[in-house]
């Protein structure tokens, strides 16, 4: 496992546009640096999608 860039890091991620879907919830695709499934957040905005996450995330529902 390698990181394409550094801003990945970061968790800035920037999408490759051919990859991006809606998905009736929000945009979807691959990250064009690490190949890593990233939906947008806010406008410019793209954050890694990941199981753990998913888990982990703050539900204040
Ligand atoms: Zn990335």
């Amino acid at each position: 496992m390698h990181f394409g860039r550094l801003s990945c890091l970061f968790n800035s991620h920037k999408p490759n546009r051919r990859s991006v879907k809606w998905t009736g919830l929000s945009y979807e695709g691959n990250c064009r640096s690490c190949g890593r499934l990233i939906a947008r957040a806010h406008a410019g905005k793209w954050r890694r999608i990941a199981k753990s996450d998913l888990e982990t995330v703050d539900s204040t529902g």
